[in-house]
């Protein structure tokens, strides 16, 4: 089997978030089952390290046609982990100091995505017969492809389209259709449209929806979540119209990267069987921030973009209470400016057992992840998520609220779920763990033992993939 897979970043050339993780592990991990041809498409931008652009292959250049232009492609061509990367060049689109965010990501998506496609037919020995495009600035390649490349060798190659986030999905003016896109408006692309904030706008990830053959979200109670209007970010309806293609792969995490007992970032290495010395991390980390240094005391951690997608208003709504209870709470995140103030607030008020740490620091995430007994994920939706995955390979209790992938990997046996977005449940929760620490040390004993044993490595999401690309052919 031939997979193409395509998305705008992957760790470790390009990371901005989860997506570049994914991208990183899941080819390889493909490929490794039973060596599949798996190659990966991503654009070469300007954020490239050196290490990685020096030792690309040049192999061919050509014109993109894209509406009414014709811009330049080039393809190189890097082996990492034995699979084969293609970075597709054009400088004007892809020479700027950041990915995203740029005045026209329309056309540079647009651009990427048929290039992804083009440059197929540049590679004799490439027909893929499984397309997989990642989120909304890939999402074009399954529309491209079935209503561009039908006589061409792609026209039996499937589609697979993954959202990592509902929440982005490329909405803009419905002048990019002729002008950008370059697709005539027939009965199949008006499918594009959707409601905008000012009237009709066009949604790419609502024509990948539409148009690719399987969609997938990256946990299964997300796809069902997605479904429905609280979750559905104004797509539900399209979304409940697919449910028949519509299914969710829980992601896995790099069990190399994480692991306590080999950890380099880590003060003192453990594992599950000499679990005593998991304590020594959290006093020294208690010593480096200032905060009181006793082993009795529970420390619970945050390491998250802090954004309202993770339910930090939960969180800043019961600090009072925080402040009441024997614990300490290490908060390791950036994001939106309300958050950042009222944790510094609250860090500078009671610095013997709150400290925020407002920065992105992968070093002190992994030391933090040692150090911490339980590890807070209230999120008001959560697609996937990877910190409960990690906290618990370090027997850090996930306590969560039970949405998408938290959902699925957190229970009773490793560690405290709250159902509804409510602080009083949260509250109530993060009591009963308090209770537990305290007066019962072996269910919590227990419960870290489960959490440690738990598998969430790559393979099981690749295995499904795999399943999921056999089946489709
Ligand atoms: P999302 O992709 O929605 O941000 P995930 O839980 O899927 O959330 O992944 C977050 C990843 O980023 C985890 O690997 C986590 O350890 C890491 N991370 C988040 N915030 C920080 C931070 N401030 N410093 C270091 N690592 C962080």
């Amino acid at each position: 089997m031939q997979i193409l897979y395509t998305a705008f970043e992957s760790a470790p050339f390009i990371k901005t978030g989860g997506l570049g993780d994914v991208a990183e592990a899941l080819p390889a991990a493909v490929k490794s089952i039973k060596g599949d041809d798996v190659r990966v498409m991503l654009p070469k931008l300007k954020s490239i390290p050196k290490e990685y652009t020096d030792k690309m292959q040049f192999i061919t250049s050509f014109d993109v046609p894209l509406s009414w232009r014709r811009e330049y492609c080039g393809i190189f061509s890097l082996d990492y982990k034995g699979v084969t990367y293609y970075f597709l060049d054009n400088e004007r689109y892809f020479f700027r100091d950041k990915p995203y965010g740029e005045f026209d990501d329309a056309e540079r998506m647009a651009f990427f995505s048929k290039a992804v496609l083009e440059s197929t037919l540049y590679l004799d020995d490439f027909a893929p017969d499984i397309l997989h495009a990642n989120d909304w600035h890939t999402a074009l390649t399954c529309v491209y492809i079935k209503e561009q490349y039908k006589e061409t060798k792609l026209s039996k190659t499937k589609t697979v389209f993954t959202i990592h986030n509902l929440k982005f999905q490329g909405v803009f003016g419905t002048e990019i259709m002729g002008d950008v896109i370059g697709l005539p408006w027939t009965d199949e692309t008006a499918k594009l449209l959707c409601n905008g904030e000012y009237g009709p706008a066009i949604n790419l990830l609502k024509g990948a929806i539409i148009y690719a053959d399987r969609v997938t979200t990256v946990s299964p109670s997300y796809a069902e979540e997605i479904c429905l209007d609280y979750y559905g970010e104004g797509l539900s309806d399209v979304l409940s119209g697919c449910r028949d293609k519509l299914s969710g792969i829980l992601n896995g995490i790099n069990n190399d990267l994480w692991n306590p007992a080999k950890d380099e970032y880590i003060d003192v290495k453990f594992t599950a069987r000499g679990i005593s010395k998991k304590a020594k991390n959290k006093l020294a980390l208690q010593k480096e921030l200032g905060l009181s240094e006793d082993a009795d005391i529970p420390m619970f951690a945050v390491i998250s973009r802090l954004t309202e997608q993770k339910g930090l208003d939960l969180l800043t709504y019961i600090l009072p209470h925080i402040e009441e209870s024997r614990m300490q709470l290490v908060v390791l995140g950036v994001g939106d400016y309300k958050y950042e103030e009222a944790f510094s607030w609250y860090a500078n008020y009671m610095p013997e057992k709150f400290a925020a740490l407002i920065k992105f620091d992968n070093a002190l995430s992994h030391r933090l992840y040692a150090a911490a007994d339980c590890i807070l994920i209230p999120s008001r939706f959560e697609p996937c998520g990877l910190t409960q995955m990690i906290a618990m390979r370090y027997g850090t209790l996930p306590l969560v609220r039970e949405t998408g992938g938290l959902k699925d990997t957190v229970n009773n046996e490793n560690g405290f779920s709250f159902k509804t977005f409510n602080a009083g449940d949260m509250q109530y929760t993060l009591d009963c763990a308090l209770d537990i620490w305290f007066n019962n040390k072996d269910e919590w004993k227990r419960k870290m033992k489960n959490a440690m044993a738990e598998d969430f490595s790559f393979v099981h999401s690749a295995e499904k993939h795999l399943e999921l690309y056999n089946g489709m052919l």
